[in-house]
Order: C-alpha cells, then sequence, then structure tokens
C-alpha cells in the first residue's frame, strides 16, 4: 500500500484490506455472477467495528469521520466495489444520518442494533419517475392517529431486497422542497418489498424497489422537523458522495495493479508489453489520474470532517474520481488485450462496477451543476 493522504488510518486500512482479500477476494466472481451479497458480511463487518465508524462512542460507533469511513470503502472496493457499496449504503445513508438528525430515542432504538450488525440499514430517496429532480417526489405521507400514513415507491434501493430498516423522504405538503424523513422498518403494516433489479455492475450489492401501501409510521419515526428534510437531505449527500469517490478509487488502485502486473508479465514480440510506449503511457496515466482522484477525494472528506461547507469540493470530487476509475476500466481492458474481455480476469468486472459511480448518488451532469451554481456563490 503505497503512501497517501489517509495515513493516518493506515491500521484502519490494512485490517480492512487483509479482511477484504481474506474473505471477498475468493467468492467475488461467485458473488457477481449470482447477484448476491456476501454471505454474512454484515455480521463480519460488525466484528471488525467497522458499522458504525461514524456514529458516536455512547451508541457503540466509533465516532470517526469521512477520512476513516472513505478508507474502509476504498479498501473493500479494492477487492468487491459491490460490498463496499452495500456498506456505504449502511454505514453513511442510513447510520451516519440517524446519528446526525436522528432524536435521541431514534438514536437508541436504531444505531446499536445497525452497529452490531443485526439489523442492516439502507435510505428510499429516488421513485420511478423521480431520479435527479428529487425535490419533486411522489411519495405522501398524511397524518393519521398515532403518526402517518405513508404512500408511494421507491427505485433502485441498495440493500432494499434484503434490509431491515429505511430512512424514507415523503412530501408532507404539495410545496415543492417540503419533505420529510421518516425511519420505516420492514415490519410496519403497508411495507412491501418490490422487484430486485437485475444490473450491469455492482452485482454483490442488491438493489430493488420498495413499496409503500398506507404503511403505517409512528409518529416518533419522523426524522428531525416536518417539511425540513431537504437541508439533513442535501448535507448527508455530502459525506455519501465523498464515501462513492472512495469507491472509485479503490476500482481504479485495483485496474492499475491489474494492468501494471499483466503488462510486466505478457510477452509479445520477445519483450514484456510494458517495454512498448502505448501499454506504459496507458499505465502511467492510470497512476496519474488515480493519485489526482485520491488527493481531491481525501480532501474532501477532511473538508467534510472539519465540518467545512463540502457542495462543491464532494460533488467534484465524486465527478472526477467515478470517470477516472471507468477509464480506468476500459484502460485495463485493452492492456490485458483478449484476457482483459473474458470473465476470468476481474478488470471486465471492475470496469462494469465503476460505471455506477458515474449515475448514482448525482449524476455527472447534475454535479457539474452543482459545482457552478457553487461557484457562482463564490469561489
Ligand atoms: C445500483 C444503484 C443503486 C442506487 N442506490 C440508491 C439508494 O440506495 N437510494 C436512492 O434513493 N437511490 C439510489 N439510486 C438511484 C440513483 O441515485 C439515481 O439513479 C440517480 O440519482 C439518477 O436518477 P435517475 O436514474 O432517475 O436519472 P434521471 O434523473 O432520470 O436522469 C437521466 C439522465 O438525464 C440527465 N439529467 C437529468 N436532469 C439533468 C439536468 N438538470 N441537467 C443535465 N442532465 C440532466 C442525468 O444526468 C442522466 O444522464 C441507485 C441507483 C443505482 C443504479
Amino acid at each position: 500500500m503505497p503512501p497517501g493522504p489517509k495515513d493516518e488510518f493506515r491500521e484502519i486500512a490494512e485490517v480492512v484490506a487483509d479482511f477484504a482479500a481474506r474473505e471477498l477476494a475468493p467468492i467475488v466472481d461467485e458473488l457477481d455472477e449470482k447477484e448476491m451479497l456476501a454471505p454474512g458480511i454484515f455480521a463480519k463487518l460488525a466484528e471488525l467495528g467497522l458499522l458504525g465508524i461514524t456514529a458516536p462512542e455512547a451508541y457503540g460507533g466509533a465516532g470517526l469521520g469521512a477520512v476513516a469511513a472513505s478508507t474502509v470503502i476504498e479498501e473493500l472496493a479494492y477487492v468487491d466495489p459491490g460490498t463496499a457499496l452495500s456498506y456505504l449504503a449502511h454505514a453513511l445513508l442510513f447510520v451516519h444520518n440517524v446519528g446526525i438528525n436522528g432524536s435521541e430515542a431514534q438514536k437508541e432504538r436504531y444505531l446499536p442494533p445497525c452497529i452490531r450488525g443485526e439489523w442492516v440499514g439502507g435510505l428510499a430517496m429516488t421513485e420511478p419517475e423521480v431520479g435527479s429532480d428529487a425535490a419533486a417526489m411522489a411519495a405522501r405521507a398524511v397524518r393519521e392517529p398515532g403518526g402517518w400514513k405513508l404512500n408511494g415507491s421507491k427505485m433502485f434501493i441498495t440493500n432494499g431486497p434484503f434490509g431491515d430498516v429505511f430512512l424514507a423522504y415523503a412530501r408532507t405538503s404539495e410545496s415543492h422542497r417540503k419533505l420529510t424523513m421518516f425511519i420505516v422498518e420492514k415490519n410496519f403494516p403497508g411495507f412491501f418489498r418490490g422487484r430486485k433489479l437485475r444490473k450491469m455492475g455492482m452485482r454483490s450489492s442488491p438493489t430493488g424497489e420498495l413499496v409503500l401501501e398506507d404503511c403505517h409510521v409512528p409518529a416518533a419515526n419522523l426524522v428531525g422537523v416536518e417539511a425540513e428534510a431537504i437541508r439533513p437531505m442535501m448535507k448527508n449527500l455530502d459525506i455519501e458522495r465523498v464515501g462513492l469517490a472512495a469507491i472509485s478509487l479503490g476500482i481504479a488502485r485495483a485496474c492499475l495493479d491489474h494492468a501494471f502486473r499483466y503488462a510486466r508479465e505478457r510477452r509479445q514480440f520477445d519483450a514484456p508489453i510494458i517495454e512498448f510506449q502505448a501499454v506504459s503511457h496507458t499505465i502511467a496515466d492510470m497512476y496519474i489520474e488515480w493519485r489526482a482522484a485520491e488527493g481531491l477525494v481525501y480532501e474532501a472528506a477532511r473538508a467534510v470532517d472539519a465540518g467545512e461547507r463540502a457542495r462543491k469540493l464532494s460533488a467534484a470530487a465524486k465527478t472526477f474520481a467515478s470517470e477516472v476509475a471507468t477509464r480506468a476500466g476500459l484502460a485495463a481492458i485493452q492492456v490485458l488485450g483478449g484476457y482483459g474481455y473474458i470473465r476470468e480476469f476481474p478488470v471486465e468486472r471492475l470496469m462494469r462496477d465503476a460505471k455506477l459511480i458515474e449515475i448514482g448518488g448525482g449524476t455527472s451532469e447534475i454535479l457539474r451543476n452543482v459545482v457552478v451554481a457553487e461557484l457562482r456563490k463564490g469561489y
């Protein structure tokens, strides 16, 4: 592992890298083939103390921040980006969010079982008809005795097919940006799982549709302030985007390592192919782009941890790192030639996994809009 901007968490990085090499590397192709979550993965990550990485220590969390979380995510993604994605949805989209925005009672009820790996969480924002324009979502919540009645459908939800508890957004007023956040458990009446979605990549991270049909949510499960969820939603997107960018870093580094190793071993025209400048410069560019992305991603993570306004940096980091990772996947396939294209080598899987990060958590187009909007407010 080369020295890098997250050296303060080198020990955690080594533990996670060792875990991923032992527990995930031997089964990663099977998980991809069968589109399944690694068996028992959340219990194992709980044993390592990783599920509440940013959660308060009082609830069993590690009390660390975005740099530490990104370090864990990058090391998981180096071996299996899908596992990293499901971990991110649990640890950052649910646990971190509840830790920041939840009431004391909500933290007491949800954080300990989620940190012990007994419950798996996720976040349900996207809908079949509403993605980038999240504030226009259609899901509705209306008051009823003892709480709220939720109706709506949520699409592309990571951990949806098996998760136990979700943060779900719904509209409590016709007004455009008046969204409210609720904690919805799988056993609440009116909570249904829709279909599990078959995907191009990230196949070890189950994705699905959730359906809320007159779903009764107790009043105590409203998170924060009614109709004021836009601000916490946007704020949590910063750490989510940094975490997603860390997945891209892991992928880009894995592609570089596979391509470099192969180029030194593979011989054509009586020489290792790394002797051909077209190949060696491809590898040099992969290294340059990965390192540049790493600097940007961890700078954004530090800004999140410092409590600075990190919207622009986190959007920039995810946009750049995700596109670097996709390029790295394609470049690695090219360096491996025919072997790069077949499924016995990991680079075609890494390329398929990489593409998701240009889409989830805000597409590259939307994030470029975010960067410009922030620039217009001043550097
Ligand atoms: C594997 C996977 C996991 C996911 N996990 C979750 C999850 O756990 N929770 C969750 O809530 N969501 C999740 N998502 C949803 C994801 O965040 C959305 O797919 C994403 O935000 C884009 O929304 P959309 O797919 O509806 O695309 P759309 O918003 O319909 O966009 C389609 C295209 O139009 C472009 N476009 C739209 N508006 C503009 C604009 N103003 N300017 C320029 N271009 C524009 C987009 O960039 C894109 O290229 C997941 C998605 C996937 C694929």
